[in-house]
């Protein structure tokens, strides 16, 4: 493929020396749970997104996973509450709620934003929600007044899946992370900024709800050998705190790059059997850059024949996946309709400009 969709060792290559560095001061510091580098990247990462507190963790699954767990174990919510998530996610945003013995309620998203939208969710509101947890997919903001005004007419709590968007912002000039009670950020290699292995963390201002988060991830321990909860392990590893400390400061550049290629995509690419993403008024970081078409697969393949690679985000919606049996006989028209019409083109820092205009001149070029 001439335009590949995503090469993370290119991605990573001009980081590489400093790297190195990084992980060799966690090699000879003799310390490999927790650390200097751990705090380093918890300081850094609540400056970033505008709150109190961070708590590094093992992954993004494990940030949600430990929200939701805090919130019951302080007694906001008990098994059998219902949150309500987008249904057009990516699978780790449900499965943090069903392992919690919570119900998900799902949300159908727009289809011109592909998120959900605070006027659509009053009417999924019952006696039992407590959370709306709202991901901001593809990098586009999942938040609005509206949003905000359900879940204080209902007492509830909004937590971002922040997965997808570090470093955006809402229209209200607040980052991600920031907007709801708590939020989960992952740091898989392929998000925005992403780590050589799994690493996650969550964002909040409230200290009660941070230090639970943090004892719940060690063990359920605050004190050592003293065991407050019935924990888990999932901290974050310090030679990931090491690499993302390294590429954290990089952010604002990595981010912009990909709004100059979403640019380009969204100016030149113009082709009826195509729709582009709508453009935002929030200041969006692209992760994925997600066009539709009713021809898919045809359009895929001819993209593929030119070199294009391309990827799917994602071919089945959660409701519809095995592990989900309870919910597959849900209808969720928009969520499935999306799922068959989505296609991702390249957009990272090895997608130059020329690359993004040359793509879009062969999108024009197509005719399914
Ligand atoms: C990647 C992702 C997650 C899970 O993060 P991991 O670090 O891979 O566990 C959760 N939600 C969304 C929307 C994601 O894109």
């Amino acid at each position: 493929m001439r335009y590949k969709f995503l090469d993370l060792g290119e991605v990573n290559a001009p980081y590489a020396e400093e790297i190195s560095r990084a992980v060799e001061r966690v090699v000879r510091s003799g310390r490999y749970i927790g650390g200097e580098e751990n705090d380093m990247f918890e300081s850094r990462l609540s400056r970033l997104a505008g709150t109190r507190y961070a708590v590094g963790v093992s992954n993004g699954l494990d940030a949600l996973r430990l929200i939701l767990r805090a919130y019951i174990e302080e007694g906001f919510m008990q098994h059998g509450d219902e949150v309500i998530v987008p249904s057009n996610t990516y699978i780790a945003t449900i499965l943090a709620v069903v392992d919690n013995g919570l119900r998900p309620v799902f949300a159908e998203p727009r289809l011109d934003t592909m998120n959900i939208c605070g006027a659509d969710l009053e009417g999924l509101v019952t006696p039992r929600t407590r959370v709306i947890l709202t991901v901001h997919l593809y990098g586009r903001v999942a938040y609005d007044a509206e949003m905000q005004a359900v879940a204080d007419r209902h007492g509830l709590r909004i937590v971002e899946d922040n997965a997808q968007a570090i470093g955006a912002k809402a229209s209200n000039g607040h980052s991600t992370g920031s907007l709801g009670h708590a939020a989960a950020f992952s740091f898989y290699p392929t998000k925005n900024i992403g780590a050589m292995g799994d690493a996650g963390a969550v964002t909040t201002d409230d200290e009660a709800t941070a230090s639970r988060i943090r004892a719940l991830a060690n063990y359920g321990s605050i004190q050592r050998y003293h065991n407050v909860y019935q924990g888990f392990n999932c901290r974050l590893d310090p030679i990931q705190a090491a690499v993302l400390n390294v590429k954290l400061p990089y952010l604002t550049e990595e981010n912009g790059h990909r709004r100059k290629i979403a640019e380009i995509y969204n100016s030149a690419i113009d082709n009826r059997q195509i729709i582009n993403p709508l453009w935002g008024d929030d200041e969006m970081v692209w992760h994925q850059y997600v066009v539709r078409s009713t021809h898919r697969k045809a359009f895929r393949e001819q993209l593929a024949a030119c070199g294009v690679e391309t990827d799917i985000h994602y071919p089945t919606p959660p409701h519809r996946q095995p592990a989900l049996a309870e919910y597959n006989s849900l209808s969720l028209p928009v969520a499935e309709r999306l799922a068959d019409e989505v296609v991702s083109l390249p957009i990272s820092s090895c997608t130059s400009e020329e690359d993004a205009r040359e793509i879009a001149r062969i999108i024009n070029g197509i005719s399914i």
